[in-house]
């Protein structure tokens, strides 16, 4: 800081002894015509003095960002020449501008890096990768004033080797035409009338191409990385999607109703995980144990209170004919009639424009594709941890085959899929047990939501053992134990008859051709993409679980359309994919929902933030449903209503949230949401509460003291 300070004051200055002593006033286009002939003859007398003075003036007034540089490159060629003139003011000129950048770097890279983490990362990574492409551009467009690039540039981390020749050939054309109009001096009227029109034009022409060139350069690369495969001459079908879950039933969808020809194929069960081991079943199940659970709490209500008598069987049966009823949707037949090529059997890529299909008759098909979208998913990730092969343990892939109730169930993870059925199951009657290694349950969440989940399901029940690492699964005596290590480092032993394995799940990479087209990434995480959801091969896009980083069915479908979308139509315009606004929940009671950052992810990038808090127990109609609690929480910039992100806990969390994404998305702050009209007495009016009491803490208290004074005025 203290050097900061220091070079700052020399700066200040310095740039103040050069105002005070009148110099920039005398770099004028009049003054160089005028003494043009004194500064020939000083030439003449002194070659070298007279260069090596230009050079250091040329530098200070570049690396001081002082205005002049045009003049003194004029003053360059009508002293010394083309050829000299040139030499010197393109070294000059580069010199100041690396060091004018140099400058910006220590005194402010800090500082923005701080505050805008997020973009800083995103701009140095687009800087390391087409940071000399951008800066030539620039630096052969003249109309882009020299020092604006050279302070912006050192906000971002250019390296100085490459700032320095990027900067010297960039600059060389502009110098050129300037250097030689010094030469000309008696023609011209002003430094206006160095560049014409034309010659603007065919500089921004210019800038263009280096930005062609890159375009050029990736077709080149995208070519290369096909080498050697051979591409089929003619295709079956434009678009192939390999899975029929969230992502892939999207993705031809899509494809079909832009009448693209597409083809579908999928292994398992149409509807994927989310219809068939996923959000579907789980809702159903969370459903049936909010009965439950409401039935012992009906005396809240006036009712009396039972103790519900669970029929396993026919909750899961229940949970069975909810996904029938859904299935239509997803189905076969649904597919064909919207114009998809509806697969049912395995497929395998043989290159990357070729799928082996087999077919659950046994029929082996081979499929040409113009483009690919992987749409794979995920599998329930089990850890490596002995015993475990011992006990039948469960995954959220077969548990719905349950009939039998576990008496005492024990859920390994607390994230959320862990939480939601460590609840449900609680609710309908087991005695649940969740172990999490983690100091608390829904890690990605603020403390005080996840705090509200875990002292209801605690309420309720659940024996959550938090910061308890499973160490092992041992059979004693006829008895299945879970070994783990406490927060005292202690070893503990928990007794159950089913364990649930919920602690992540993992991408599906293996066993249909990733590896033998080199897509399967070193690190073995999700598959790798850019942000046009294209993989490696430029042909071969990807969405969904597989890719992550948010494994949910809404993020698999929003992805899936731009996949489809740049893989149809990527030759003409592509689209990034973005989830600055993509909103989740986990449906736990109390639910948790969550759009954009919270206070954990504000501290962590550095963001100043203000906190706006709604207490839902004091809201109306949640006193009438006797469920008030939770809160609405909106994270805003300090003194601006602009919204940053909402975190609300509460009954139907997640259907509430939609008013902030859409406010988030549109750009809506916290006083339109305000000045909107709520039913009355609807949960959406905390939405609003929360919005009146960031108006509360906002008010304009010198406003306000003075219409006091005005009405008391008006009494009289
Ligand atoms: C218990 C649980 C609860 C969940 N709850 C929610 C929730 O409430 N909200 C939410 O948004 N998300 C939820 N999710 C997550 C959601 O289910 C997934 O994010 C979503 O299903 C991902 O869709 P996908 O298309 O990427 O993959 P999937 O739905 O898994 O589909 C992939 C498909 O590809 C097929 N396939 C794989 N390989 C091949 C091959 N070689 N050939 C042909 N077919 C192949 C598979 O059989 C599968 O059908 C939940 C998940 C679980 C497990």
């Amino acid at each position: 800081m203290l050097k900061k300070l220091l070079l700052l004051s020399l700066l200040a200055a310095l740039i103040a002894l050069v105002w005070q002593l009148g110099w920039l006033d005398a770099l004028t286009f009049d003054n160089l015509k005028r003494q043009q002939g004194e500064l020939v003859a000083f030439r003449d007398a002194q070659p070298l003095l007279v260069s090596g003075l230009y050079f250091l003036v040329y530098v200070g007034v570049t690396a001081l960002s002082l205005p002049g540089a045009t003049i003194m490159t004029l003053a360059g060629g009508a002293v010394f020449g083309l050829g000299w003139g040139l030499l010197l003011v393109s070294f000059a000129s580069t010199l100041g501008a690396t060091l004018a950048m140099l400058v910006s770097r220590f005194l402010l890279r800090g500082w923005v890096k701080q505050r805008f983490s997020k973009t800083m990362q995103k701009l140095d990574a687009g800087i390391e990768k087409e940071g000399a492409f951008y800066l030539f551009a620039l630096r052969l467009v003249p109309a882009f004033p020299f020092f604006v690039i050279n302070l912006a540039m050192g906000l971002t981390r250019i390296k100085v080797s490459t700032y320095w020749w990027v900067s010297q050939v960039g600059m060389l054309a502009g110098t050129v035409v300037y250097v030689n109009a010094g030469t000309q001096l008696a023609q011209i009227a002003g430094p206006g009338d160095v560049l014409s029109l034309e010659l603007l034009v065919s500089f921004a022409l210019l800038g263009l191409f280096p930005l062609l060139a890159r375009k050029l350069l990736n077709s080149y690369q995208n070519r290369k990385k096909l080498q050697g495969w051979k591409r089929p001459k003619s295709f079956d079908t434009n678009l192939l999607v390999i899975g029929a879950g969230s992502g892939g039933l999207v993705a031809a969808y899509i494809a079909a109703a832009v009448k693209a020809r597409v083809t579908l194929v999928e292994k398992h069960q149409m509807g994927g995980d989310c219809l068939n081991t996923g959000c579907v079943p789980s809702k159903a199940l969370i459903r049936s144990a909010r009965l439950a659970q409401e039935m012992r709490e009906a005396e809240n209500y006036g009712l009396k209170s039972r103790e519900p008598e669970i029929d396993f069987q026919q909750v899961m049966a229940r949970i069975q004919q909810v996904i029938q009823q859904i299935e239509p949707h997803d189905s076969v037949e649904r597919y064909t009639g919207l114009g998809v090529e509806a697969k049912e059997g395995c497929a395998r890529l043989v290159s990357p424009w070729e799928v082996e299909v087999t077919l659950n008759s046994g029929e082996v098909q081979r499929i040409t594709s113009r483009s690919i979208v992987l749409a794979t998913g995920a599998e329930p990730f089990v850890p490596d941890l002995p015993g475990l092969g011992d006990v039948d343990y469960l995954t959220s892939d077969n548990l719905w085959q349950l009939r039998e109730q576990p008496e005492r169930l024990l859920v390994l993870g607390g994230g959320p899929i862990g939480c939601e059925l460590s609840q449900a199951f609680q609710r309908l009657g087991s005695q649940v047990t969740q172990v999490e290694r983690g100091s608390q349950l829904l890690p990605r969440e603020d403390r005080d939501a996840s705090d509200a989940v875990l002292n209801k399901m605690q309420a309720e029940g659940v024996a959550v053992k938090l910061e308890h690492q499973a160490l092992r699964v041992e059979v004693r005596d006829r008895e299945n134990l879970l070994i783990a290590t406490n927060p005292e480092g202690e070893e503990v032993a928990f007794a159950f008859d089913r364990l649930l394995v919920a602690v992540g799940r993992k991408p599906r990479l293996k066993g249909y051709g990733l590896e033998e087209l080199g897509l399967v990434p070193e690190t073995g995480k999700t598959l790798e993409t850019n942000a046009y959801l294209q993989t490696l091969f430029p042909n071969i896009y990807a969405c969904g679980d597989l890719v992550g980083p948010y494994q949910l069915t809404h993020a698999a479908s929003h992805q899936a359309w731009h996949a489809t979308v740049n893989a149809l139509f990527g030759h003409l315009k592509s689209f990034k994919v973005d989830y600055t606004f993509l909103p989740w929940a986990t449906f736990t009671d109390p639910e948790v929902a969550r759009v954009g950052l919270n206070e954990k992810e504000a501290k962590e990038q550095k963001i100043d933030y203000e906190v706006t808090l709604y207490g839902i127990d004091d809201l109306d109609r949640a006193l009438a449903d006797s469920q008030a609690y939770g809160f609405v929480k909106v994270l805003t910039p300090p003194g601006k209503d602009k919204i940053l992100g909402v975190t609300l806990v509460g009954p139907h969390a997640g259907d509430l949230l939609a008013e902030f994404v859409l406010a988030m998305k549109h750009g809506l702050g916290m006083n339109k949401l305000l000045g909107t009209i709520h039913i009355y007495p609807t949960l959406t009016e905390a939405n609003k509460s929360a919005a009146g009491n960031w108006k509360k803490a906002h008010a304009p208290e010198g406003v306000l003291r003075w219409l006091k004074k005005y009405h008391e005025w008006r009494l009289n």
